[in-house]
């Protein structure tokens, strides 16, 4: 087998590995892959949406660590090659190893360009305490981290990354004003009046724009207090984040001494200019005087690198690419390609311009070509643009059809006339080809086609494009998603049906119903909600099976970004005692605890307990269960109410207390977190909880189900109002027996009781129109009798690898530990 190594592990040179793979690379190479960033292959185009929290940082990753395993693949994440030894064929890394290699990638990426300004450096300690730059997760954590503690922050540059920053910065309540020394925003890509309009769009976030406004320095000796400008005025800030460019990252090419311009010299191979046996690729490339600067032209790259290197087709060939640039920038749409301002008098010059809603477009054409075009706000005929630009298609004679859709073409026809190598997913490198081969293979869903090729799943900016390929592949006809209705993906049915066929049949475990329902196919994506679901019907009657179960219902605890734990015993209502504290100090003490922490929840984590611990330390709490990792019954929040509180006209603890003991442990198809408040001022929050009882005068009390207060934020409905606790433990228990019977598996209940809609519940649960009442609640009897705690289970492991490690654990910081100010 020969031995490839790449440096590098970041968008290009993961993807030219799934290349490589593709094209029988396991087989043919042992790969070991170099990676100066301690952790796997992720998307960097969405730390935009990690900085702006949108998204969570786990959810950005591209390949798992269980991928490198699974392909053979040796990471070496975390460290650093210093050299490239051509002579003897390896490279020297950071850590001292020295590795071999038969065939060698290069994709080493791009660093901040961070321009020359006074004050940026602190003498011999590097950046500034303060100044940051936008690239890794490592400074994205780094800005988050002092985002939050701080005021004001200054983003030099307003380019994408400089508009990116400012936008996601903004999201943690930091005053942000963004300085280009350009007189347009983008102005790479956009011209004076598209730039103005975008201005517009960014000022009226909240975000302050200065353009013309070149930086010189950094004011501020121990900490960053401004920034001063060239022409004297000083912009007071207390963190800088720089976005004023890249530069390719080829010191170990040069140091090795491999043939570097601006980037790394290749050829149309990918090859590395007068080397037989290593290639780059990526933003580390110059390839004909060109680099780039954003991954669609790098997808290309890959393709025609692995091509190269397994031998597939040695005609392949790069060519270089035009790039046509479509992003959502801060929230707003924007594409661009070619040039932006006409530049010769017959240059045919199309503008629409219509500020107030934030769009703009414009089209440049010479000699019946089209050579430029920007779109903003609405970038509805990006794709059919794209093509023409790239392919030089004939244009339509009156060209403000390359604007608007005047009834024109329908876009079927846009879809078609697309070529097979066009990209139409920037963010995933999906070609609109892909796309075709997956509907031709059999996935004629526009879902099943995203989740297949992940086209859509970056910025999503590509998402109608891809439905309108899909309904064209399809012939038009793309069909409903089958699984839309069903409860599970592996069984084909819906609830009420597939309920009724376990009753009829009587299947107790998850193997009966994969055999009696799905033709003996199991789905391990169908097995946790089958789990609830028959633990819902079936109770104590329920046949477990331990392979049916997700890592954190296997062992009864919540898995952590690093393969550690998270313990959090039960404290009902938020109510404890100096026992069980002392308790709980002891175990944090005993198996050094990283860290103690009190949720949002009322209750107190402890985090990073190893997997073979998890028995001892449920041993040594002696407390029941939490469960704080489940799809069940979780927690019921309270505030101190009539006990305590002067405001309180309801004894909101005891309540919450009785409605936690009654109900916890309870299976549901998704979490469930309840309040009690005291007063309609709710300190509690129980008007974002999937079930609220907020105590009103003349000692009543409200309920509000389907409230949210996570990702989506929902007030719940008014259930009911009822006179007393135990009217209020009833209703509770029957609308929790009806939403774990009615809902999909993973529907909360704020999307459970729209859906259905608040008038059809209260009519029959409160009303009992249908007369379902007495069976609710005799069913939730019967669940409630049946409970039993799963920690004790720790004493008596269910089966023998319960509780053993099985992974490695990442080292990850687990603590996320605040940096001390030194001022
Ligand atoms: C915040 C942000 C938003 C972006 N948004 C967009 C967008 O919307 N659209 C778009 O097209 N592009 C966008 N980009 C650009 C895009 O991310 C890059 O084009 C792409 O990541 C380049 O891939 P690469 O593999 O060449 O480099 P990288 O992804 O940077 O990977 C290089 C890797 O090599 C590692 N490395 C470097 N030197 C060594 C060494 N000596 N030893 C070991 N490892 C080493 C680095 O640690 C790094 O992980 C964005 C970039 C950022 C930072
Ligand atoms: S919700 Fe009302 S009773 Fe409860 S703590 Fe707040 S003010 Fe007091």
């Amino acid at each position: 087998m020969e031995r490839l190594v790449v440096i590098g592990n970041g968008m290009a040179g993961a993807r030219t590995v799934e290349e490589i793979l593709d094209r029988g690379g396991r087989e043919r190479f042992a790969i070991t892959m170099f990676g100066e960033e301690p952790y796997g292959n992720y998307n960097r185009i969405l730390l935009s949406n990690v900085l702006s929290g949108v998204e969570d940082e786990a959810d950005i990753f591209l390949n798992s660590l269980p991928w490198y395993e699974e392909n053979g693949i040796t990471l070496r994440a975390g460290v650093r090659v210093e050299r490239i030894d051509r002579f003897a064929r390896v490279v020297r890394a950071a850590d001292g190893t020295v590795t071999p290699y038969d065939k060698l990638i290069i994709a080493t990426g791009s660093r901040p360009y961070v321009p020359p300004i006074d004050g940026m450096h602190h003498p011999r300690r590097g950046y500034h305490q303060g100044v940051f730059t936008f690239r890794t997760i490592d400074d994205t954590r780094a800005m988050i981290r002092y985002a939050r503690d701080h005021e004001r922050a200054v983003v030099i540059g307003g380019g994408l990354l400089g508009l990116e920053a400012a936008r996601g910065l903004q999201q943690h309540g930091v005053q942000v004003t963004l300085l280009h020394s350009a007189a347009t925003l983008m102005n790479a890509q956009l011209d004076a009046q598209a730039g103005a309009i975008l201005r517009r769009n960014v000022e009226s976030l909240g975000i302050t724009v200065e353009v013309s406004a070149r930086t010189v320095a950094v004011v501020g000796r121990d900490r960053v207090e401004g920034v001063r400008l060239a022409d004297g005025r000083t912009i007071p800030s207390d963190m800088v984040v720089v976005a004023a460019g890249i530069r390719a990252n080829v010191e170990v090419a040069a140091l090795s001494g491999l043939p570097v311009e601006r980037a790394i010299l290749v050829d149309d191979h990918m090859r590395v200019l007068d080397e037989t046996d290593i290639y780059a690729v990526g933003e580390c490339v110059q390839h004909r005087g060109q680099t780039y600067g954003l991954v669609a032209p790098l997808w290309e790259q890959a393709r025609v690198l692995a091509d190269q290197i397994t031998g597939r087709d040695r005609t392949a060939a790069y060519h270089g690419s035009r790039t046509a640039t479509k992003l959502k920038v801060a929230g707003v749409d924007v594409a661009a390609m070619g040039i932006t301002t006409p530049e010769r008098d017959d240059d045919e010059f199309v503008v629409y311009s219509e500020p107030r809603r934030g769009v703009y477009k414009s089209v440049i054409v010479r000699d019946d070509r089209l050579i430029g075009a920007t779109l903003l706000g609405d970038v509805s005929k990006v794709g059919f643009l794209m093509q023409a630009f790239d392919r030089g298609l004939p244009l339509p004679e009156e060209r403000v059809r390359l604007l608007f859709d005047l009834g024109g073409p329908p876009a079927e026809e846009s879809a078609a006339e697309l070529d097979d190598g066009a990209q139409v997913c920037n963010c995933n490198g999906v070609s609109k080809g892909d796309l075709v081969t997956t509907v031709h293979s059999g996935v004629k869903t526009v879902g099943g086609v995203m989740d297949a090729t992940r086209a859509g799943k970056g910025c999503g900016s590509c998402k109608s494009l891809v439905a309108q390929i899909v309904e064209w592949a399809a012939g038009g006809t793309v069909e409903e998603d089958p699984t839309a209705t069903w409860y599970v993906p592996g069984v084909p049915m819906d609830k009420p049906a597939l309920m009724a066929a376990i009753r009829a049949q009587g299947l107790k475990s998850v193997s009966a119903v994969f055999d009696a329902l799905a033709g003996g196919r199991e789905d391990a994506k169908s097995k946790m909600g089958l789990v609830s679901l028959l633990r819902m019907m079936w109770g104590e009657e329920y046949q477990d099976e331990r392979g049916a179960r997700f890592i954190n219902d296997r062992v009864h605890a919540n898995i952590q970004r690093d393969g550690t734990f998270s313990v959090v015993p039960q404290m009902k209502g938020g109510v404890t005692t100096p026992d069980q504290l002392r308790r709980i100090a002891d175990v944090a003490d005993k198996y050094q605890v990283p860290m103690v922490k009190v949720t949002g929840g009322q209750r107190i984590d402890l985090l990073g307990i190893r997997k073979e611990d998890l028995p001892r330390v449920w041993a040594d709490l002696d407390m029941p269960s939490g469960y704080a990792y489940a799809k069940s019954m979780r927690t019921v929040k309270t505030c101190v109410g009539s006990e305590f509180c002067r405001f309180g006209v309801g004894d909101s603890t005891t309540l919450g207390i009785a409605i936690e003991s009654r109900f916890q442990g309870l299976e549901s198809p998704a979490k469930m977190k309840l309040a009690v408040t005291g007063c309609p001022r709710n300190c509690a929050e129980a008007y974002v909880k999937d079930l609220g009882v907020v105590a009103i005068d003349g000692g009543r009390w409200e309920i509000y189900v389907g409230g949210a207060a996570g990702a989506h934020v929902r007030k719940g409905d008014l259930l009911a109002t009822v006179d007393s606790p135990d009217e209020v433990i009833t209703l509770t228990g029957r609308f929790l027996q009806y939403y774990r019977e009615n809902a999909n598996w993973l529907e909360r209940t704020y999307a459970f009781v729209p859906r259905i809609g608040i008038e059809t519940i209260r009519s029959l649960i409160v009303d009992d129109s249908d007369g379902l009442a007495a069976g609710l609640d005799e069913r939730m009897a019967a669940a409630v009798a049946a409970y039993t705690d799963p920690w004790k289970e720790g004493a008596a492991p269910a089966t023998a690898g319960q509780f053993r490690t099985a992974l490695p654990l990442l080292p990850l910081p687990v603590v996320p530990v605040r940096e001390r100010d030194p001022a």
